[in-house]
């Protein structure tokens, strides 16, 4: 029912050989799933040769060549989407419902790159003398490498597999070692597809030693990365000493703005069900509720009886609504962030522990009467905590808002076109969902500012991500 694990190295599965590993573990009930091995220095030496073969093979290429091999992967995740989804919320704990979701924009993703790749456009400029040409042309980057977390284990990878690919590149992508069967079926589907070997190379092992090793070399020309912000801006050095290209998703603690105007159960009812979305662990979580006075005793109450009503479960029962945290530090961080907001004198207003002895259970937690400077306020939860604070102006609210040092997403409910423009202009955030939580899709960019980090992925900015821009004088 899981999945065979293994490492993808130039055009071959390799497992065992005594290895070094880990064991991948359920988080729902704590059961081993199976055994993963890890990637030796000489497996990456290997992988990197097999990544600059593949990059002289995949960029000679055209775009629609790339484009039909892009699209048949996407088309064969779809055809796998029950059992991918599966795999998905036995190593990730998300529910099944959310895994068949997460699969299937995958594919989404991987098709829309498949398009774009046809149109990484370059421009003429017009000469000054005549008869010149001022050519732009859009390059690939080169071999890629990339490191992707647990959270979104098919979604992510695709992200970067899918801008890289489109654009003439080849990869090696060291994915989570907690989830790594999604990448495994992911992977999977491009080489069924006709990837062909030494383009796309799959890794597992110690993180740090695996970035580490990769990033030293001078083949490498560009980094990919999704997680914590002190893991990104470590190797964001690693990029800079060996001048590489660098996209950043890092971490946020995203503001949402509830203004007096809205209805505060309708707008209450999306945003508890934005917040709990795999158990909050998600890095564009709506994560800091500002509620405005008139209406924020409905707007909390509302809220809580939604957070109350989540039946917890493994995610693979038909009637569970919210799976277990995805590992045993999320455990430990949320009931760090339950004591310090306590300590504080916070009200929890429903939750606040472990659910069940077994598996990686947190309850859906709502906190009031909390101040700005609790870490819950301050640190990014990445759980199922939502703290819910009331505000008075407008002017207030942007300044506490934008005081921490994230700008990834930002939410705001207004029933004015004023104030939601208004809003939209202030917040400082890369993302800014205005009576909307959607602000994740295949087509539009995705990325944050401040130390959320830079570069983007999704859009047309997904795909230049990946080439270099060469200038071309001709007389
Ligand atoms: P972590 O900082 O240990 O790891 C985050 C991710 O980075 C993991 O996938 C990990 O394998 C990888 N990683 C860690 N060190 C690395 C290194 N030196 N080189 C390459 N990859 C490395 O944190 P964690 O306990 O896994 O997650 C906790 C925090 O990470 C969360 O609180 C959240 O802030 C952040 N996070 C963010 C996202 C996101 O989508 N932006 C996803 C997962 C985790």
């Amino acid at each position: 029912m899981y999945t065979q694990l293994g490492l993808y190295i130039d055009g071959e599965w390799l497992n065992g050989d005594n290895r070094a590993g880990e064991d991948v573990i359920n988080p729902a009930n704590e059961k081993v799933l199976a055994r993963l091995p890890h990637a030796s220095p000489a497996d990456l030496d290997r992988a990197l040769a097999a990544a600059v073969k593949g990059f002289a093979l995949w960029r000679e290429k055209s775009a629609y060549e790339r484009g039909r091999i892009m699209k048949k992967a996407a088309d064969l995740l779809r055809e796998r989407a029950e059992h991918v989804a599966r795999v998905l919320t036995q190593e990730q704990g998300k529910v099944l419902g959310e895994a068949r979701m997460e699969v299937l924009t995958t594919a989404d993703i991987i098709e829309w790159y498949a398009e774009e790749g046809k149109r990484a456009y370059g421009r003429i400029v017009p000469g000054r003398i005549k008869g010149t040409r001022q050519l732009v042309l859009q390059e690939p980057v080169g071999v890629v490498t990339a490191f992707t977390p647990w959270n979104f284990p098919t979604l992510t990878p695709a992200r970067k597999i899918g801008g890289a690919l489109a654009a003439g590149c080849s990869l090696i992508i060291k994915a989570s070692e907690e989830t790594p069967g999604s990448a495994v079926e992911l992977v999977r589907c491009f080489i069924d597809a006709g990837v062909p070997a030494g383009v796309l190379n799959l890794v597992f092992g110690v993180p740090a030693q695996v970035s580490e090793h990769l990033l030293r070399k001078e083949e490498v020309r560009k980094i990919s990365f999704t997680g914590s912000v002190p893991v990104g801006k470590h190797l964001a050095k690693l990029a800079a000493d060996g001048m590489k290209r660098a996209t950043m998703e890092l971490g946020g603690h995203s503001p949402v703005v509830v203004f007096g105007d809205v209805d505060p159960e309708k707008t209450a009812d999306v945003a508890a069900a934005g917040k709990f979305r795999n158990a909050g662990q998600v890095c564009i979580s709506p994560t800091r509720f500002f509620v405005q006075e008139p209406v924020y005793s409905r707007f909390l109450a509302r809220f809580a009886e939604n957070a109350k009503a989540i039946k917890l479960g493994d995610g693979l029962e038909p009637d569970t609504k919210m799976g277990p945290l995805a590992n045993p530090r999320r455990l430990d961080a949320m009931e760090n962030l339950v004591a310090d907001a306590r300590a504080h004198g916070a009200k929890i207003v429903t939750g606040g522990k472990r659910h069940s002895n077994q598996g990686f259970f947190f309850e859906p937690t709502v906190v009031t009467d909390i101040g700005d400077d609790a870490k819950l306020m301050t640190l990014e939860p990445f759980g199922p905590i939502a703290p819910i604070v009331p505000f008075k102006s407008f002017e207030e609210v942007v300044e506490r808002a934008n005081r921490l040092p994230y700008g990834l997403a930002a939410y705001a409910f207004t029933s004015s076109t004023q104030t939601a423009t208004a809003i939209g202009d202030a917040l400082q955030s890369g993302m800014v969902g205005v009576n909307s939580m959607a602000i994740s899709t295949p087509e539009t960019p995705f990325g944050g500012v401040k130390d959320s980090g830079y570069g983007h992925e999704g859009g047309i900015e997904g795909l230049e991500a990946y080439t270099n821009k060469k200038f071309i004088s001709q007389a």
